[in-house]
C-alpha cells in the first residue's frame, strides 16, 4: 500500500479515537484525560503539574528529538483534515500550490504568548511546585471547539479555503504553534530523510512534498533534509523511483545544530509589504477572536485574517496589481523584530488587571483549601479594591468554607444589602446558616432565593435536604420535585439518603 495511504488511514483512526473519547466522556462520565493541547506546557512550567496534557508535551517532544516531527506526519488530528481537503481539492480538479511567505511569524506570536501565559502563572499563583494529577486537566470547557458548528467552521477555514489559498498543510506552516515549538526539537532530531545514492535531480521528492520543501535542493547542500518543517510524510522517499532518499539514523546530527534552521521561509512568494500587510490582518483577526469567541477559536481567527488578506490581494492582482514578485530575503531582524512586537501587544491587549489576579490568585488558595491563605489575599485585595464584589463574594466563600460562619455571614449579607434580588448569594447565604445550624433561618433565605430565582435547583434542593433532616419528608419531597426530572430519580436519592442514615445510626 501507497505509503500517503497508510498515514491517512493511521490519521482518520486517530480522529475515531477522539470521537470515541468525547462518547466516552458525555455518554458515560469517563473523565480522565482531558486536553492534549499547549496548556501541557502551561500546567507543567507554569503550576508544576503533571496531567496528561503535560504527559503528551513531553512524550511529543522526545519523539521529536530522536525521529523528527512523525507526530506532524502520522499523529495529529488537524492532519487528517488537511489531507483531507487537498484529497477533495485535487478530486475537483484544484490544484493549490504552495505559497511560502513570512506571514507564518504569526505561529511564534502564539508560541510566545503561550510561554508568557507561564510568567504571569509565575506572577498569579508564585513558583511551581512539581506536583502529579493525570486526571487534573481543562477539560472539554465551552472554550474548545465542542460546538459542531465551531468544528465545520475550523474544517471549512482552516483546512479547505486556507488550502485552496496557501497551498498544501497551510495550518500548520501558518498558523499552528506546535510547529516552530517542535521544531526547535526536530533540528536536533536523529532520524531523517537522507540521501544514499546518487540524484538524477529528476526533483519528483520535492514535487510530491507535503510542506512545500525543495528536497532536492536539501539533499544536495546538505545530503539530508535538514528543513525543520519536515514532518517525516516520506512522501518523498516514495516518490523517488531512484532510491537515493532513505529515512535513516544519522551522525552528522551535531553539525547541524550549529545551524539552527528555524520555520521563516528564505523565499517568499510575495514583496515585503504584501506580508506586512497579510501578517497584520492575520494577527488583528486572531487577537479579536480570542477576545470575543475564546481562546481556542485564535486559530481560527488567524485563518480568518490570513484569507482574508490573500483574497484581498488575488483580486488586486487580476486588477494587475503587483503585489508578488518571488523575492530571496533574509531579513531576520526584521521577522524577529515583528514576532516580539506583535507579542508584546497581544500581551498588552490581553493584559489580567490587577484586581483579577489577586482575585485568581485567592482562588488557587480555595482550590488547594488552603483557606487562611485565600482569606488574607482576599483581605488585601479588597482593601485596595473596596467596591469589587467578585472578591468580596469569594471572601464569603473562603470564610463559610473555613468555618468562620459569623464573618461568612457579615460579608454576604453587605453583598446582598447591595444587590437584593441576587439569588445566588441569597442562596449561599442561605447555606452558611445551615452548615451553622440555623436550619429555620436557612430555609427562609433559600425561600427568598426561590422568589427571586424560580429555576434555582440548588435552593429546593437545600430546602428538601433540611426538611428531611428535620424529618419533615412531605414537604421535603415537594421541594425536591423541583430538583428531579423524574419522581424516579428522586426516590433514588431519598433511598440513597436514608440508607447513608441507616449506616450512621
Ligand atoms: S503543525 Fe500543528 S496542525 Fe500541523 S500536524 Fe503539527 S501539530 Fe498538527
Ligand atoms: S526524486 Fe530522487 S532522484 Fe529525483 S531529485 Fe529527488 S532524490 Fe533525486
Ligand atoms: S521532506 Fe519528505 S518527509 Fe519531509 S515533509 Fe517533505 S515529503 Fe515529507
Amino acid at each position: 500500500m501507497n505509503i500517503n495511504k497508510k498515514r491517512i488511514i493511521v490519521l482518520f483512526s486517530i480522529n475515531v479515537f477522539i470521537i470515541v473519547h468525547i462518547l466516552l466522556w458525555y455518554k458515560y462520565g469517563f473523565q480522565k484525560v482531558g486536553t492534549f493541547s499547549l496548556n501541557g506546557i502551561v500546567n507543567l512550567f507554569g503550576f508544576g503539574l503533571l496531567n496528561s496534557a503535560a504527559v503528551f508535551f513531553i512524550i511529543i517532544v522526545l519523539l521529536t528529538v530522536f525521529f523528527g516531527r512523525v507526530f506532524c506526519g502520522w499523529g495529529c488530528h488537524f492532519a487528517f483534515f488537511q489531507e483531507l481537503a487537498l484529497k477533495v481539492l485535487n478530486k475537483c480538479g484544484i490544484y493549490p500550490s504552495i505559497i511560502h511567505s513570512r506571514a507564518n511569524i504569526i505561529q511564534y506570536v502564539f508560541l510566545l504568548k503561550t510561554i508568557t501565559a507561564i510568567f504571569e502563572f509565575w506572577y498569579i499563583y508564585g513558583l511551581p511546585q512539581f506536583h502529579i494529577n493525570i486526571g487534573d486537566t481543562q477539560v472539554m470547557t465551552s472554550d474548545l471547539p465542542r460546538s459542531p458548528v465551531i468544528i465545520a467552521l475550523f474544517i471549512l477555514f482552516d483546512a479547505f479555503l486556507f488550502i485552496y489559498l496557501m497551498g498544501s498543510r497551510a495550518f500548520c506552516r501558518y498558523v499552528c504553534p506546535w510547529a516552530p515549538m517542535l521544531a526547535i526539537f526536530e533540528n536536533i532530531s536523529f532520524w531523517r530523510i537522507r540521501k544514499i545514492s546518487e540524484c538524477t535531480g529528476c526533483m519528483s521528492c520535492t514535487r510530491s512534498c507535503t510542506m512545500g520543501i525543495a528536497v532536492h535542493q536539501e539533499i544536495a547542500r546538505h545530503g539530508a533534509v535538514v528543513n525543520a518543517n519536515c514532518i517525516r510524510c516520506l512522501s518523498c522517499k516514495n516518490a523517488c523511483q531512484n532510491g537515493t532518499l532513505s529515512y535513516k539514523w544519522g551522525v552528522n546530527v551535531l553539525s547541524m545544530t550549529r545551524k539552527f534552521r528555524w520555520l521563516i521561509p528564505e523565499v517568499s512568494n510575495y514583496n515585503l509589504y504584501t506580508e506586512l500587510v497579510i501578517i497584520f490582518c492575520g494577527i488583528i483577526a486572531a487577537f479579536y477572536t480570542q477576545k470575543y469567541f475564546g481562546s481556542f477559536q485564535t486559530f481560527l481567527g488567524a485563518a480568518w485574517g490570513l484569507c482574508f488578506a490573500v483574497i484581498i490581494f488575488k483580486i488586486l492582482e487580476r486588477k494587475s496589481v503587483k503585489i508578488s514578485e518571488p523575492v530571496l530575503r533574509k531579513r531576520k531582524l526584521l521577522a524577529l523584530s515583528l514576532i516580539m512586537l506583535s507579542t508584546l501587544a497581544w500581551c498588552r491587549g490581553t493584559l489580567v488587571p490587577p484586581e483579577t489576579r489577586l482575585l485568581m490568585r485567592g482562588n488557587r488558595f480555595i482550590d488547594i483549601m488552603e483557606y487562611d491563605k485565600a482569606i488574607l489575599t482576599y483581605t488585601n485585595a479588597l482593601n485596595e479594591y473596596p467596591s469589587n464584589k467578585q472578591i468580596r463574594s469569594a471572601l464569603a466563600l473562603a470564610y463559610k468554607n473555613n468555618g468562620n460562619y459569623e464573618k461568612a455571614i457579615i460579608e454576604y449579607k453587605a453583598l446582598i444589602a447591595e444587590d437584593p434580588e441576587n439569588a445566588v448569594l441569597r442562596n449561599n447565604l442561605g447555606t452558611v446558616y445551615y452548615r451553622k445550624g440555623d436550619y429555620d433561618v436557612a430555609i427562609e433565605e433559600y425561600k427568598r432565593a426561590i422568589l427571586f430565582d424560580k429555576s434555582l435547583t440548588a435552593a429546593y434542593g437545600n430546602i428538601g435536604l433540611i426538611l428531611l433532616e428535620k424529618g419533615n419528608v412531605e414537604e421535603a419531597v415537594y421541594y425536591l420535585k423541583n430538583v428531579f426530572t423524574t419522581e424516579e430519580e428522586m426516590y433514588q436519592y431519598l433511598l440513597t439518603y436514608y440508607g447513608s442514615k441507616q449506616g450512621q445510626i
